[in-house]
Order: structure tokens, then C-alpha cells, then sequence
């Protein structure tokens, strides 16, 4: 017969891969004063990727996530907020025990996504009081964007999860003129509007953290044209241009 170990019980669950933290922040999720909690891991692999470094995933992590525990609970009537990024959060499955010790302190919860997982992103979305979920093209040209064939359709699976959920979301697109010209993006605009997402962001493109030397390189003067973002407002009943 073969020997058998002691029952230990249910398997304890995997700590978050925290790869970092900011600890105050305005402008993270909206209204709110929050802090940041980057998770490690991500399956796409943009170009214009501000936090390259977090794709890949290390055997502990950068920090121990009861730490960070600890200084959260040092912030309980500092702070309304925990925003979870990344990386992509939904790729790591400790998240959602992970969002329930956040909310054990009385913290709101923010979660920025990429829609990289929709299955365990609608598991998660009734913990978690609002998301900025990136669109970053065309559903059906994710791939010259992420560089993973097939993403559009979780991108797409992930936007229909949040809207069905009835969670407060913005979505947000980061605009560079290689990766999605003018055309591209008022055509993305529209497709979305037509999806009654009624808040949208539009980004341009920052070099900070980006290490791709070629998007690094394009001059971001006139782009996108005025004209082109008062056509894309005129769409949404909320709308924010981000810029540098
Ligand atoms: S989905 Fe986000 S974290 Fe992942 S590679 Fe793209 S920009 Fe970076």
C-alpha cells in the first residue's frame, strides 16, 4: 500500500504575489484616497507596458502579502481604498481571499484588469466596488496589441462579465499612434458606445516604465487630433482625456 502523509486538512491557500505598493494615492480609483497592491503575473505582453517588470511571476513574490496586511491595517481611517493592479490581478488565485482580508478592514475595493481571466473575473466581481477595465483595441485586433492570439475574446467575455455584474467600471483605452491610428480609434469608440459602456477613458501613451525603445521614439505632439476627441466625447456620457 502506499504510505500516506498526515491529513492536513484543506489545502491553505497560495498568498497574492505582491510585486509592489504604493501606499497613497488620488488618482487611482476615483473619489477615492486609496492604496495600490501591484500583482505579479501577466499572460499578455503589450509594448507600451508601463510595469514590464511584474509579468513574469517569482517563486515568493516581492513582498510578503501578510506585510502588506499589516500596513493596511495601520491605514484604517487614512485611506477609503484598496486598488489592486498589476501585472494582472485575475491571473493570480489568491485574489479573491486576498480581497475578502482587504474588505475585513472596511476598505472599498478597486480593481484595474485587463479582462485577462473572465471566469475568475466574475467570481471576483461581487467582492470588488469598481473596476478600470482596459480596452485596447478592436476585439478582433487584440492580438496586434497583446501579442497573444485569442485575447480579444477574453477582453470581450470580461467586459460583458463586468456589465452584467452591475459593478461602477470605467473602461479606459491607452492611445499610441503604432499600435492604434486614428481610424482605429474612433471606430472603437463607436463599437463601445454602441455597448452602452457609458464611462470611457481615452490615455495617451507615457513613456514612463515602457521599455520598448520604438514606441519610446514616436513624438506624441497632435495625436490624437482635438478634433477627433470631441467626436469620441460626444459619444459617452462620461469621458476623460488622460494625458502626461
Ligand atoms: S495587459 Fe497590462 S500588465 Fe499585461 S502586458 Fe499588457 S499592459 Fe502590461
Amino acid at each position: 500500500m502506499k504510505p500516506r502523509g498526515p491529513d492536513l486538512g484543506p489545502k491553505a491557500p497560495r498568498s497574492l504575489k505582491v510585486g509592489g505598493v504604493v501606499p497613497f494615492t488620488a488618482t487611482d480609483y476615483p473619489g477615492q484616497i486609496a492604496a495600490v497592491v501591484f500583482v505579479q503575473g501577466c499572460p499578455w505582453r503589450c509594448a507600451y507596458c508601463h510595469n514590464p517588470h511584474l509579468q513574469p511571476r517569482t517563486r515568493k513574490g516581492a513582498f510578503a502579502w501578510q506585510a502588506v496586511l499589516d500596513l493596511l491595517a495601520r491605514r484604517v481611517g487614512l485611506l477609503d481604498a484598496v486598488v489592486f493592479s498589476g501585472g494582472e490581478p485575475t491571473g493570480d488565485p489568491a485574489l479573491g481571499q486576498t480581497i475578502r482580508d482587504v474588505k475585513a478592514l472596511g476598505f472599498k475595493v478597486g480593481l484595474h484588469t485587463a479582462g485577462t481571466h473572465p471566469r475568475r473575473l466574475r467570481e471576483l466581481l461581487p467582492l470588488v466596488d469598481w473596476v478600470g477595465l482596459d480596452i485596447k483595441a478592436a476585439f478582433g485586433d487584440y492580438a496586434d496589441v497583446t501579442r497573444v492570439a485569442s485575447s480579444g475574446k477574453h477582453a470581450l467575455a470580461s467586459l460583458e462579465a463586468v456589465q452584467a455584474s452591475g459593478v461602477q467600471y470605467e473602461c479606459r483605452t491607452t492611445l499610441h499612434p503604432d499600435l492604434l491610428p486614428e481610424s482605429e480609434i474612433l471606430k472603437l469608440a463607436q463599437t463601445l458606445s454602441a455597448m452602452n459602456i457609458t464611462n470611457y477613458a481615452l490615455q495617451v501613451f507615457r513613456t514612463e516604465g515602457c521599455a520598448d525603445d520604438q514606441l519610446n521614439a514616436v513624438s506624441m505632439a497632435g495625436y490624437p487630433d482635438p478634433a477627433l476627441i470631441g467626436r469620441i466625447a460626444a459619444l459617452f456620457p462620461a469621458f476623460t482625456l488622460r494625458r502626461a
